[in-house]
Protein backbone atom coordinates (compact mmCIF):
# COMPACT_ATOMS: atom_id res chain seq x y z
CA UNK A 1 0.00 0.00 0.00
CA UNK A 2 2.76 2.62 0.82
CA UNK A 3 7.01 2.16 0.78
CA UNK A 4 7.55 5.75 1.44
CA UNK A 5 11.07 6.35 2.28
CA UNK A 6 10.62 9.84 1.64
CA UNK A 7 10.49 12.86 3.85
CA UNK A 8 8.44 16.47 2.53
CA UNK A 9 11.23 19.12 3.24
CA UNK A 10 11.33 22.57 1.81
CA UNK A 11 8.35 21.58 -0.69
CA UNK A 12 9.48 18.36 -1.90
CA UNK A 13 10.00 14.98 -1.59
CA UNK A 14 13.33 13.92 -0.49
CA UNK A 15 14.87 10.93 0.27
CA UNK A 16 15.38 10.37 3.83
CA UNK A 17 19.28 10.51 4.81
CA UNK A 18 18.66 7.21 7.27
CA UNK A 19 18.41 3.72 5.83
CA UNK A 20 16.55 2.57 9.03
CA UNK A 21 12.53 2.22 8.09
CA UNK A 22 9.69 1.25 10.22
CA UNK A 23 7.27 -1.22 9.42
CA UNK A 24 3.34 -0.31 8.81
CA UNK A 25 0.87 -3.05 10.35
CA UNK A 26 -2.69 -3.16 9.48
CA UNK A 27 -3.61 -4.05 13.03
CA UNK A 28 -6.75 -6.10 12.37
CA UNK A 29 -4.78 -8.10 9.85
CA UNK A 30 -1.73 -8.27 11.47
CA UNK A 31 -0.27 -7.94 7.98
CA UNK A 32 2.20 -5.40 6.25
CA UNK A 33 0.45 -2.19 4.91
CA UNK A 34 4.19 -0.46 3.99
CA UNK A 35 6.99 1.23 5.64
CA UNK A 36 8.27 4.70 6.49
CA UNK A 37 11.50 5.76 6.56
CA UNK A 38 12.89 5.74 9.98
CA UNK A 39 14.43 9.33 9.57
CA UNK A 40 17.01 10.81 11.91
CA UNK A 41 18.57 14.00 12.66
CA UNK A 42 19.71 14.84 9.25
CA UNK A 43 16.26 14.99 7.88
CA UNK A 44 15.43 17.37 11.09
CA UNK A 45 18.62 19.52 9.99
CA UNK A 46 17.38 19.84 7.05
CA UNK A 47 13.45 20.70 7.55
CA UNK A 48 14.37 23.06 10.29
CA UNK A 49 16.82 24.77 7.83
CA UNK A 50 13.65 24.94 5.29
CA UNK A 51 11.45 26.48 7.91
CA UNK A 52 13.63 29.11 8.87
CA UNK A 53 13.89 30.17 5.67
CA UNK A 54 9.97 30.09 4.69
CA UNK A 55 9.44 32.05 7.75
CA UNK A 56 10.43 35.62 7.17
CA UNK A 57 7.95 35.77 3.83
CA UNK A 58 4.97 33.50 5.42
CA UNK A 59 4.95 35.61 8.66
CA UNK A 60 4.72 38.74 6.23
CA UNK A 61 2.07 37.57 4.10
CA UNK A 62 -1.92 39.43 5.37
CA UNK A 63 -3.64 36.58 7.65
CA UNK A 64 -6.28 36.53 4.45
CA UNK A 65 -3.32 35.02 1.95
CA UNK A 66 -2.66 32.38 4.94
CA UNK A 67 -6.31 31.37 5.18
CA UNK A 68 -6.65 30.80 1.34
CA UNK A 69 -4.04 28.12 1.89
CA UNK A 70 -6.29 27.02 4.69
CA UNK A 71 -9.60 26.69 2.96
CA UNK A 72 -7.38 24.82 0.18
CA UNK A 73 -6.20 22.55 2.54
CA UNK A 74 -9.78 21.87 4.17
CA UNK A 75 -11.12 21.28 0.40
CA UNK A 76 -8.28 18.98 -0.65
CA UNK A 77 -9.13 17.17 2.55
CA UNK A 78 -12.81 16.69 2.24
CA UNK A 79 -12.08 15.95 -1.27
CA UNK A 80 -10.09 12.73 -0.44
CA UNK A 81 -12.40 11.25 2.43
CA UNK A 82 -13.20 8.15 1.19
CA UNK A 83 -9.61 6.96 0.59
CA UNK A 84 -8.36 9.12 3.60
CA UNK A 85 -10.91 7.07 5.72
CA UNK A 86 -10.30 3.79 4.20
CA UNK A 87 -6.70 4.66 5.20
CA UNK A 88 -6.93 5.04 8.85
CA UNK A 89 -9.68 2.35 9.34
CA UNK A 90 -6.76 -0.07 7.67
CA UNK A 91 -3.33 1.56 9.41
CA UNK A 92 -5.37 2.86 13.03
CA UNK A 93 -8.00 -0.41 12.92
CA UNK A 94 -10.92 2.24 14.12
CA UNK A 95 -14.40 1.19 12.72
CA UNK A 96 -15.34 3.36 9.49
CA UNK A 97 -18.01 5.79 10.97
CA UNK A 98 -15.21 7.02 13.61
CA UNK A 99 -12.50 7.05 10.89
CA UNK A 100 -15.33 9.54 9.08
CA UNK A 101 -15.33 11.48 11.62
CA UNK A 102 -11.38 12.36 11.86
CA UNK A 103 -11.72 13.53 8.54
CA UNK A 104 -14.59 15.55 9.34
CA UNK A 105 -13.17 17.31 12.22
CA UNK A 106 -9.90 18.07 10.61
CA UNK A 107 -11.90 19.89 7.96
CA UNK A 108 -13.57 21.75 10.00
CA UNK A 109 -10.56 22.71 11.96
CA UNK A 110 -8.23 24.01 8.67
CA UNK A 111 -11.98 25.76 7.85
CA UNK A 112 -12.20 27.48 11.31
CA UNK A 113 -8.28 28.64 11.48
CA UNK A 114 -8.92 30.01 8.06
CA UNK A 115 -11.42 32.81 9.33
CA UNK A 116 -9.45 33.00 12.30
CA UNK A 117 -6.45 34.30 10.42
CA UNK A 118 -8.89 36.03 8.13
CA UNK A 119 -9.52 37.90 11.48
CA UNK A 120 -6.10 38.23 12.15
CA UNK A 121 -5.80 41.09 9.72
CA UNK A 122 -8.46 43.41 11.49
CA UNK A 123 -7.14 42.90 14.75
CA UNK A 124 -3.73 43.78 14.17
CA UNK A 125 -2.65 46.81 16.37
CA UNK A 126 -6.15 46.78 18.45
CA UNK A 127 -6.30 50.24 20.42
CA UNK A 128 -5.27 48.85 24.14
CA UNK A 129 -7.00 51.35 27.01
CA UNK A 130 -4.48 52.39 29.57
CA UNK A 131 -4.14 54.85 32.20
CA UNK A 132 -0.91 57.11 31.13
CA UNK A 133 -1.40 60.23 29.90
CA UNK A 134 -0.27 60.61 26.80
CA UNK A 135 0.58 57.49 26.07
CA UNK A 136 -0.74 55.21 23.41
CA UNK A 137 -0.72 51.62 23.55
CA UNK A 138 -1.37 49.31 20.19
CA UNK A 139 -1.11 45.01 20.19
CA UNK A 140 0.02 43.23 17.93
CA UNK A 141 0.38 39.15 17.83
CA UNK A 142 3.16 37.65 15.76
CA UNK A 143 4.12 34.47 15.02
CA UNK A 144 6.52 32.36 17.09
CA UNK A 145 8.42 31.44 15.09
CA UNK A 146 9.11 27.93 13.59
CA UNK A 147 7.19 25.04 15.46
CA UNK A 148 8.00 21.68 16.02
CA UNK A 149 4.73 19.64 15.98
CA UNK A 150 4.73 15.97 17.40
CA UNK A 151 1.45 14.16 17.67
CA UNK A 152 0.21 10.67 18.79
CA UNK A 153 -1.33 7.58 16.57
CA UNK A 154 -5.06 8.14 17.97
CA UNK A 155 -6.48 10.50 16.26
CA UNK A 156 -4.61 10.83 12.76
CA UNK A 157 -5.53 13.73 10.92
CA UNK A 158 -7.04 15.62 14.07
CA UNK A 159 -4.34 15.95 16.36
CA UNK A 160 -2.13 17.30 13.61
CA UNK A 161 -4.82 19.64 12.31
CA UNK A 162 -5.38 21.23 15.81
CA UNK A 163 -1.67 22.63 15.18
CA UNK A 164 -1.07 22.64 11.93
CA UNK A 165 -3.94 24.82 11.14
CA UNK A 166 -3.18 27.26 14.48
CA UNK A 167 0.04 27.16 13.35
CA UNK A 168 0.10 28.20 9.79
CA UNK A 169 -2.77 31.04 10.81
CA UNK A 170 -1.31 32.77 12.95
CA UNK A 171 2.09 32.53 10.48
CA UNK A 172 4.65 30.11 11.89
CA UNK A 173 6.11 27.67 9.46
CA UNK A 174 6.41 24.32 10.82
CA UNK A 175 8.16 21.01 11.10
CA UNK A 176 5.90 18.36 11.90
CA UNK A 177 6.67 14.25 12.84
CA UNK A 178 3.36 12.43 13.07
CA UNK A 179 2.80 9.03 14.97
CA UNK A 180 5.35 5.97 13.55
CA UNK A 181 2.52 3.66 14.75
CA UNK A 182 -0.04 5.55 11.94
CA UNK A 183 1.61 7.50 9.93
CA UNK A 184 -0.39 6.80 6.64
CA UNK A 185 -2.89 9.23 6.77
CA UNK A 186 -0.43 11.55 7.76
CA UNK A 187 1.21 11.89 4.19
CA UNK A 188 -1.67 13.21 2.88
CA UNK A 189 -1.24 16.79 4.71
CA UNK A 190 2.05 16.78 3.04
CA UNK A 191 0.69 16.01 -0.63
CA UNK A 192 -2.03 18.41 -0.28
CA UNK A 193 0.72 21.07 0.78
CA UNK A 194 2.22 20.04 -2.56
CA UNK A 195 -0.63 19.86 -4.79
CA UNK A 196 -2.05 23.56 -3.55
CA UNK A 197 1.41 24.89 -3.93
CA UNK A 198 1.82 25.77 0.06
CA UNK A 199 5.25 27.95 -0.47
CA UNK A 200 8.33 25.61 -0.03
CA UNK A 201 9.56 25.33 3.28
CA UNK A 202 6.43 26.22 5.26
CA UNK A 203 5.11 22.80 6.01
CA UNK A 204 7.57 19.87 6.73
CA UNK A 205 6.62 16.56 7.39
CA UNK A 206 9.60 14.41 8.99
CA UNK A 207 8.87 10.52 9.42
CA UNK A 208 10.31 8.77 12.14
CA UNK A 209 10.28 7.56 15.50
CA UNK A 210 11.25 9.40 18.74
CA UNK A 211 14.89 8.26 18.63
CA UNK A 212 15.36 9.46 15.13
CA UNK A 213 13.18 12.45 14.93
CA UNK A 214 10.84 13.30 18.08
CA UNK A 215 13.98 13.78 20.23
CA UNK A 216 16.49 15.83 17.78
CA UNK A 217 13.58 18.03 16.67
CA UNK A 218 12.42 18.92 20.16
CA UNK A 219 16.41 19.43 21.40
CA UNK A 220 17.05 21.81 17.57
CA UNK A 221 17.94 25.33 18.61
CA UNK A 222 16.29 26.11 15.68
CA UNK A 223 12.72 25.69 16.67
CA UNK A 224 11.17 28.67 18.74
CA UNK A 225 7.80 25.98 19.83
CA UNK A 226 7.05 22.92 20.82
CA UNK A 227 3.70 21.43 20.51
CA UNK A 228 3.49 18.01 21.50
CA UNK A 229 0.37 15.71 21.99
CA UNK A 230 1.18 12.17 23.51
CA UNK A 231 1.86 10.31 26.86
CA UNK A 232 3.17 11.91 29.97
CA UNK A 233 6.36 10.42 29.48
CA UNK A 234 7.61 11.81 26.15
CA UNK A 235 5.83 15.07 26.87
CA UNK A 236 8.19 14.99 30.31
CA UNK A 237 11.19 14.86 28.26
CA UNK A 238 9.99 17.44 25.35
CA UNK A 239 9.30 19.69 28.13
CA UNK A 240 13.07 19.19 29.42
CA UNK A 241 14.10 19.73 25.85
CA UNK A 242 11.98 22.80 25.62
CA UNK A 243 13.88 24.26 28.91
CA UNK A 244 17.32 24.66 26.77
CA UNK A 245 16.54 27.97 25.30
CA UNK A 246 13.85 28.45 27.25
CA UNK A 247 11.54 27.45 24.31
CA UNK A 248 7.66 28.31 23.56
CA UNK A 249 5.50 24.42 24.71
CA UNK A 250 2.32 23.51 25.01
CA UNK A 251 1.40 19.72 26.16
CA UNK A 252 -1.56 17.60 25.68
CA UNK A 253 -0.89 14.50 27.72
CA UNK A 254 -3.10 11.43 29.08
CA UNK A 255 -5.96 11.86 31.52
CA UNK A 256 -7.79 9.28 33.77
CA UNK A 257 -11.19 10.74 32.94
CA UNK A 258 -14.43 10.40 35.00
CA UNK A 259 -17.79 10.06 34.12
CA UNK A 260 -20.79 10.92 37.09
CA UNK A 261 -23.98 9.35 37.15
CA UNK A 262 -26.04 11.52 39.68
CA UNK A 263 -29.13 9.90 41.16
CA UNK A 264 -31.60 11.75 39.09
CA UNK A 265 -29.96 10.61 35.85
CA UNK A 266 -31.83 8.30 33.22
CA UNK A 267 -30.05 5.22 32.85
CA UNK A 268 -30.33 4.45 29.48
CA UNK A 269 -29.11 7.80 28.53
CA UNK A 270 -26.40 7.53 31.11
CA UNK A 271 -25.37 3.62 29.73
CA UNK A 272 -25.13 5.22 25.84
CA UNK A 273 -23.05 8.22 27.16
CA UNK A 274 -20.64 5.64 29.73
CA UNK A 275 -20.10 3.38 26.65
CA UNK A 276 -19.35 5.95 23.85
CA UNK A 277 -17.45 7.90 26.62
CA UNK A 278 -14.57 4.44 26.89
CA UNK A 279 -15.24 2.09 24.03
CA UNK A 280 -14.98 4.99 20.84
CA UNK A 281 -11.73 3.67 19.41
CA UNK A 282 -11.54 0.91 21.59
CA UNK A 283 -10.92 2.91 24.73
CA UNK A 284 -7.42 4.55 23.20
CA UNK A 285 -8.63 8.10 23.92
CA UNK A 286 -6.91 10.80 26.08
CA UNK A 287 -10.79 11.59 26.80
CA UNK A 288 -11.79 8.21 27.80
CA UNK A 289 -13.98 8.73 30.46
CA UNK A 290 -12.75 5.49 32.26
CA UNK A 291 -13.90 5.81 35.84
CA UNK A 292 -17.33 6.01 36.32
CA UNK A 293 -19.16 6.90 39.87
CA UNK A 294 -22.37 5.80 39.90
CA UNK A 295 -25.33 7.07 42.76
CA UNK A 296 -25.43 3.86 44.96
CA UNK A 297 -29.35 4.15 44.14
CA UNK A 298 -28.64 3.44 40.00
CA UNK A 299 -25.86 1.21 40.18
CA UNK A 300 -27.84 -2.20 39.54
CA UNK A 301 -30.02 -0.88 36.72
CA UNK A 302 -26.88 0.85 35.29
CA UNK A 303 -24.48 -1.83 35.12
CA UNK A 304 -27.45 -4.49 34.03
CA UNK A 305 -27.46 -1.58 31.34
CA UNK A 306 -23.87 -1.24 30.69
CA UNK A 307 -23.56 -5.46 30.25
CA UNK A 308 -26.41 -6.22 27.80
CA UNK A 309 -24.61 -3.07 25.72
CA UNK A 310 -21.04 -4.40 26.09
CA UNK A 311 -22.20 -7.79 25.19
CA UNK A 312 -23.67 -6.27 21.45
CA UNK A 313 -20.73 -4.51 20.75
CA UNK A 314 -19.50 -5.92 17.53
CA UNK A 315 -15.98 -6.60 17.52
CA UNK A 316 -14.37 -7.33 14.17
CA UNK A 317 -12.99 -6.04 10.31
CA UNK A 318 -12.99 -2.12 10.64
CA UNK A 319 -14.13 -2.13 7.56
CA UNK A 320 -17.08 -3.60 8.08
CA UNK A 321 -19.65 -1.04 8.61
CA UNK A 322 -21.29 -3.42 11.35
CA UNK A 323 -18.14 -3.43 13.66
CA UNK A 324 -18.39 -1.17 16.23
CA UNK A 325 -15.11 -2.25 18.43
CA UNK A 326 -11.95 -2.28 16.30
CA UNK A 327 -8.64 -3.93 17.88
CA UNK A 328 -5.66 -2.27 19.23
CA UNK A 329 -3.67 -0.39 17.48
CA UNK A 330 -0.35 -2.90 17.85
CA UNK A 331 0.61 -6.03 19.53
CA UNK A 332 2.33 -3.49 22.00
CA UNK A 333 -0.38 -1.36 23.56
CA UNK A 334 -2.43 -4.75 23.51
CA UNK A 335 0.47 -6.39 25.73
CA UNK A 336 0.62 -2.62 27.51
CA UNK A 337 -3.50 -3.41 28.22
CA UNK A 338 -3.22 -6.83 29.03
CA UNK A 339 -0.38 -5.95 31.90
CA UNK A 340 -3.64 -3.87 33.53
CA UNK A 341 -5.84 -7.11 33.00
CA UNK A 342 -3.50 -9.18 34.98
CA UNK A 343 -3.03 -6.86 37.80
CA UNK A 344 -6.71 -6.96 38.24
CA UNK A 345 -6.68 -10.51 38.24
CA UNK A 346 -4.42 -10.65 40.53
CA UNK A 347 -6.00 -7.89 43.10
CA UNK A 348 -9.39 -10.48 42.80
CA UNK A 349 -11.29 -7.16 41.15
CA UNK A 350 -15.16 -8.08 40.58
CA UNK A 351 -15.55 -8.18 36.89
CA UNK A 352 -19.16 -7.85 35.18
CA UNK A 353 -17.74 -8.58 31.93
CA UNK A 354 -13.90 -10.29 32.40
CA UNK A 355 -11.38 -10.33 29.38
CA UNK A 356 -12.25 -13.81 28.31
CA UNK A 357 -16.25 -13.52 28.71
CA UNK A 358 -16.73 -13.65 25.07
CA UNK A 359 -14.82 -15.29 21.84
CA UNK A 360 -12.21 -12.65 19.91
CA UNK A 361 -11.67 -12.62 16.36
CA UNK A 362 -9.10 -14.92 14.65
CA UNK A 363 -6.63 -12.27 14.23
CA UNK A 364 -6.26 -8.62 15.15
CA UNK A 365 -4.84 -7.02 18.31
CA UNK A 366 -8.44 -7.58 20.42
CA UNK A 367 -9.10 -6.21 24.08
CA UNK A 368 -12.64 -8.09 24.36
CA UNK A 369 -14.20 -5.30 26.53
CA UNK A 370 -14.29 -5.43 30.06
CA UNK A 371 -16.12 -4.08 32.92
CA UNK A 372 -15.15 -4.22 36.38
CA UNK A 373 -16.97 -3.35 39.39
CA UNK A 374 -16.20 -1.60 42.75
CA UNK A 375 -12.53 -1.08 41.72
CA UNK A 376 -10.76 0.14 44.99
CA UNK A 377 -9.16 3.72 44.64
CA UNK A 378 -5.92 1.87 45.38
CA UNK A 379 -6.19 -0.15 42.11
CA UNK A 380 -3.58 0.90 39.34
CA UNK A 381 -6.66 0.04 37.19
CA UNK A 382 -8.47 2.79 39.02
CA UNK A 383 -5.53 5.10 39.05
CA UNK A 384 -3.62 5.23 35.52
CA UNK A 385 -4.22 5.48 32.05
CA UNK A 386 -5.21 2.48 30.71
CA UNK A 387 -6.04 3.12 26.84
CA UNK A 388 -8.02 0.24 26.02
CA UNK A 389 -11.99 -0.83 26.35
CA UNK A 390 -11.20 -1.43 30.41
CA UNK A 391 -13.77 0.32 31.95
CA UNK A 392 -13.95 1.06 35.82
CA UNK A 393 -16.44 1.91 38.51
CA UNK A 394 -17.96 2.44 41.90
CA UNK A 395 -20.84 3.30 43.38
CA UNK A 396 -21.11 6.50 45.41
CA UNK A 397 -23.59 7.71 48.04
CA UNK A 398 -23.94 11.56 47.25
CA UNK A 399 -22.83 14.38 44.81
CA UNK A 400 -20.12 15.37 47.50
CA UNK A 401 -18.52 11.83 47.49
CA UNK A 402 -18.56 11.35 43.54
CA UNK A 403 -16.89 15.07 43.23
CA UNK A 404 -14.10 14.16 45.77
CA UNK A 405 -13.48 11.13 43.89
CA UNK A 406 -13.83 12.18 40.50
CA UNK A 407 -11.35 14.89 41.55
CA UNK A 408 -8.80 11.98 43.45
CA UNK A 409 -6.17 11.52 40.08
CA UNK A 410 -2.95 12.86 39.17
CA UNK A 411 -5.19 14.26 35.52
CA UNK A 412 -7.72 16.34 34.56
CA UNK A 413 -8.32 16.20 30.47
CA UNK A 414 -11.95 15.61 30.87
CA UNK A 415 -15.44 14.39 32.63
CA UNK A 416 -18.88 13.68 32.03
CA UNK A 417 -22.22 14.41 33.85
CA UNK A 418 -25.49 12.77 33.64
CA UNK A 419 -28.14 13.79 35.51
CA UNK A 420 -32.17 14.79 34.98
CA UNK A 421 -31.30 18.29 36.58
CA UNK A 422 -28.86 19.68 33.81
CA UNK A 423 -28.50 22.67 36.18
CA UNK A 424 -27.56 20.55 39.21
CA UNK A 425 -25.52 18.61 37.11
CA UNK A 426 -23.59 21.72 35.73
CA UNK A 427 -22.89 22.89 39.12
CA UNK A 428 -21.44 19.46 39.78
CA UNK A 429 -19.42 19.97 36.82
CA UNK A 430 -18.15 23.15 37.98
CA UNK A 431 -16.57 21.82 40.59
CA UNK A 432 -14.28 18.96 38.46
CA UNK A 433 -10.97 19.90 38.04
CA UNK A 434 -10.83 18.81 34.20
CA UNK A 435 -10.04 21.45 30.97
CA UNK A 436 -13.64 19.43 29.46
CA UNK A 437 -16.74 18.91 30.94
CA UNK A 438 -19.37 17.39 28.93
CA UNK A 439 -23.36 17.57 30.18
CA UNK A 440 -25.75 14.83 29.14
CA UNK A 441 -23.92 15.17 26.04
CA UNK A 442 -21.42 12.90 24.13
CA UNK A 443 -18.13 13.68 24.25
CA UNK A 444 -17.70 17.10 21.73
CA UNK A 445 -14.71 18.97 20.81
CA UNK A 446 -15.37 21.26 18.33
CA UNK A 447 -13.02 23.50 16.68
CA UNK A 448 -14.46 27.09 18.57
CA UNK A 449 -13.82 25.67 22.21
CA UNK A 450 -10.67 24.90 23.83
CA UNK A 451 -9.75 22.06 24.15
CA UNK A 452 -7.24 21.21 27.30
CA UNK A 453 -5.90 19.84 30.70
CA UNK A 454 -5.27 20.73 33.76
CA UNK A 455 -2.66 19.05 36.69
CA UNK A 456 -0.73 16.23 34.61
CA UNK A 457 -3.20 16.61 31.56
CA UNK A 458 -1.27 19.29 29.82
CA UNK A 459 -0.17 22.67 29.50
CA UNK A 460 -1.79 25.43 27.32
CA UNK A 461 -5.02 25.09 25.24
CA UNK A 462 -5.81 24.13 21.70
CA UNK A 463 -8.52 24.97 19.56
CA UNK A 464 -10.32 27.99 19.82
CA UNK A 465 -8.80 31.58 19.75
CA UNK A 466 -6.40 30.19 22.35
CA UNK A 467 -5.46 27.55 20.05
CA UNK A 468 -4.06 30.33 17.68
CA UNK A 469 -2.67 32.42 20.66
CA UNK A 470 -0.54 29.35 21.37
CA UNK A 471 1.55 30.08 18.41
CA UNK A 472 1.16 33.68 18.65
CA UNK A 473 3.82 36.33 20.67
CA UNK A 474 2.19 39.48 21.82
CA UNK A 475 3.86 42.71 21.15
CA UNK A 476 2.69 45.71 22.99
CA UNK A 477 4.05 49.56 21.67
CA UNK A 478 3.72 52.28 23.38
CA UNK A 479 3.90 55.85 22.23
CA UNK A 480 3.79 59.36 23.22
CA UNK A 481 0.60 61.53 21.60
CA UNK A 482 -3.22 61.45 22.26
CA UNK A 483 -5.66 59.32 20.88
CA UNK A 484 -5.06 56.37 19.16
CA UNK A 485 -2.74 56.62 15.98
P1 LIG B 1 3.82 8.67 22.79
O1 LIG B 1 4.15 9.69 23.82
O2 LIG B 1 4.48 7.37 22.84
O3 LIG B 1 4.17 9.26 21.33
C1 LIG B 1 3.61 10.48 20.87
C2 LIG B 1 4.54 11.08 19.84
O4 LIG B 1 5.73 11.52 20.49
C3 LIG B 1 4.99 10.11 18.74
O5 LIG B 1 5.09 10.83 17.54
C4 LIG B 1 6.35 9.67 19.25
O6 LIG B 1 7.22 9.25 18.22
C5 LIG B 1 6.87 10.94 19.91
N1 LIG B 1 7.82 10.75 21.00
C6 LIG B 1 7.88 9.74 21.90
N2 LIG B 1 8.87 9.97 22.80
C7 LIG B 1 9.43 11.16 22.47
C8 LIG B 1 10.47 11.95 23.04
N3 LIG B 1 11.16 11.54 24.11
N4 LIG B 1 10.78 13.11 22.45
C9 LIG B 1 10.09 13.56 21.38
N5 LIG B 1 9.10 12.85 20.79
C10 LIG B 1 8.77 11.67 21.34
O7 LIG B 1 2.23 8.54 22.80
P2 LIG B 1 1.31 7.60 21.91
O8 LIG B 1 1.42 6.21 22.43
O9 LIG B 1 1.55 7.84 20.46
O10 LIG B 1 -0.15 8.19 22.24
C11 LIG B 1 -0.84 7.85 23.40
C12 LIG B 1 -0.75 8.94 24.45
O11 LIG B 1 -1.14 10.19 23.89
C13 LIG B 1 -1.70 8.71 25.59
O12 LIG B 1 -1.06 8.95 26.82
C14 LIG B 1 -2.81 9.74 25.37
O13 LIG B 1 -3.49 10.10 26.53
C15 LIG B 1 -2.05 10.86 24.77
N6 LIG B 1 -2.95 11.74 23.98
C16 LIG B 1 -3.33 12.95 24.50
C17 LIG B 1 -4.22 13.77 23.80
C18 LIG B 1 -4.68 15.10 24.38
O14 LIG B 1 -5.32 15.87 23.67
N7 LIG B 1 -4.42 15.41 25.65
C19 LIG B 1 -4.70 13.38 22.55
C20 LIG B 1 -4.30 12.14 22.05
C21 LIG B 1 -3.41 11.33 22.77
Amino acid sequence: MSDSLHQFIDGRWVTSRATRRLAIIDPYRETLLGHVTAGDARDVEAAVAAARRALPAWRERPGSERAAYLDAMADALAGRHAGLVETIARNGGKPLGEAAIDVDDAVACYRYYATQARDLDARQGEVVPIEADGIRARGYRNPVGVAGLITPWNFPLVTGAWKLAPALAAGCTVVFKPSEVVPLPEQAIAEIAAAIALPPGVLNLVNGDAEGVGIPLSRHPGIDKLSFTGSNRAGEAVMRAAAAGTRNLSLELGGKSPILVLDDADVDQAAELVMNGLFFNAGQMCSATSRLLVHRSLAEPLHDALASRIDALVLGDPLESATTLGPQVNDRQRARVMQYLAIAREEGLTAVRDPRHRDLPGHGYFIAPTLYRDVPVTSRLWREEIFGPVLCTRSVDDDAKAIALANDSDFGLAASVVGGDADRAASVARRLEAGNVWINTDQLAPPQGAWGGVKRSGLGRELGPLGLAAFQEVQQLYWPGTGPA
